[in-house]
């Protein structure tokens, strides 16, 4: 018997099927990727906090090549303002940590394929989800029929789950792009990132091991389109021009990848008989690389509320349940969504008022001590509800 069908088998449909298979429950994956094919690198380089490096730690996924960050250097394009944060704001622990997403992905799959308590089906995709009575059905393309008390829908941004069930979503696009790839430089980073809110939109390099750093510059679309087609040399020369010399010499030192951007962010996270997770129940703006670190959060409070029920013998999609996990995740999900656009919107702006009122945010950052603490602390995961996996 099936407790649980999970749908998606990325970073965090992956992560969850093995957590809840370490509890002794029995689940279904079915990804349309096979896990066991050549990986193909995405370019991204995942700025991770401290509650995801205690949840794959915990379940033995966290990658040894992890590259530590212990600074960040925010600052806005217009004004000469800027904050940083350090690790002495936080009794010298690292801020977070900066992990390549084909690294993670592989430990993952290397997890859910050694779990007895993992019935894979992959490659196949989901093409039915229906419920009926005290059961979900999640039909594949090969006519395969799964059936559980309990489906989570961790198939992505355009989640068909989500779309079937006829969750109503809030949404909206930015005119941005994501140009992601990896740069060298001539002097090291000493384990600092870089966030500079530029007019055209954030520009990031996160620290990757040796001299290297991993680029995430959100531009508009057609800027995007250009810089996308220019020679390695004069695409680095764009990108030395936008951030500076604070690392000296930049070069482009990987192939360039870009992502649209928007935000989605459904009006519920459960249905009858579902719960939605990851990229599935909110899609952010990247610009401080919060997504998955939401979407595992998502993934161990999942997992504290259906053990808790599974050890009781409890329905696990009953509403009751299915409540209980709405509730916990609401506010942090909401409040992420509204700060990264909030974000984004304050600093894609020229305007002298707004840029002023910016300057007074990073003037109370840089002088209220608790503030920047909370700020920090925020980001790394360790306020509000904290479930046991990303738990110190
Ligand atoms: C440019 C960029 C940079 C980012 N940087 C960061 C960062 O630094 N830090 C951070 O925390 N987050 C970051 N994010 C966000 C992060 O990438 C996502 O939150 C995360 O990858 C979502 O994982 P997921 O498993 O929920 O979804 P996905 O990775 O989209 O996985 C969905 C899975 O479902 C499967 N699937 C879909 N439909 C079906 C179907 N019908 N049948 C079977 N299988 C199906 C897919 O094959 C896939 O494996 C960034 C995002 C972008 C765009």
């Amino acid at each position: 018997m099936t407790n649980v069908t999970i749908v998606g088998g990325g970073l965090t449909g992956g992560t969850l099927a093995y957590a809840l298979a370490q509890k002794g429950l029995k689940v279904a994956l079915i990804d349309q990727i096979d896990p066991k094919a050549p990986l193909i690198s995405d370019g991204r380089s995942f700025a991770l906090s401290r509650s995801s490096y205690n949840i794959f730690s915990k379940l033995g996924m966290w990658p040894e090549a992890a590259t530590p960050i212990t600074s960040i250097h925010t600052s806005d394009g217009v004004l000469p303002r800027w904050v940083d944060y350090e690790a002495q704001d936080v009794k010298g622990e690292p801020l977070g940590y900066v992990v390549d997403s084909a690294l993670l992905k592989k430990n993952i799959s290397e997890k859910v394929l050694s779990s007895k308590n993992i019935k894979l089906y992959a490659p196949a995709r989901v093409v039915a989800f229906k419920r009926e009575g005290a059961l979900t059905q999640v039909e594949t393309e090969a006519e395969e029929c799964i059936e559980s008390p309990l489906c989570i829908a961790a198939d992505g941004k355009s989640s068909a789950l989500r779309k079937w069930a006829d969750i109503p979503l809030t949404r909206w696009a930015y005119d941005q792009v994501a140009i992601v790839c990896n740069m060298t430089h001539s002097r090291p980073h000493n384990h600092r990132g870089f966030e500079h809110f530029l007019p055209s939109g954030p520009l990031a390099l996160v620290p990757r091991p040796g001299n290297e750093s991993g680029l995430v510059w959100s531009i508009q679309e057609e800027k995007a389109k250009v810089l996308l087609s220019l020679s390695d040399t004069a695409f680095a020369e764009e990108v030395q021009a936008a951030f500076g010399e604070a690392l000296g010499k930049l070069k482009l030192s990987s192939q360039r990848f870009s992502y649209p951007l928007g935000v989605c962010l459904p009006r519920q996270l459960i249905d009858t008989r579902l719960a939605l997770v990851g990229d599935a129940a909110h899609t952010f703006h990247p610009v401080a690389g919060q997504g998955l670190n939401v979407g595992l959060r998502d993934v161990a409070t999942l997992v504290d509320i259906l053990t808790e029920a599974f050890s009781l013998g409890l329905d696990l999609g009953s509403q009751t349940i299915l409540k209980q996990y709405q509730r916990q995740r609401r506010l942090d999900i909401y409040f992420m969504a509204l700060l990264m656009d909030g974000f984004v919107r304050a600093f894609s702006t020229q305007s002298r008022s707004i840029a002023r009122v910016r300057s007074l945010g990073f003037g109370m950052v840089r002088n209220i001590p608790p503030l920047k603490r909370f700020m920090i602390r925020h980001a790394m995961g360790s306020t509000g509800h904290v479930p046991y996996l990303a738990r110190d």
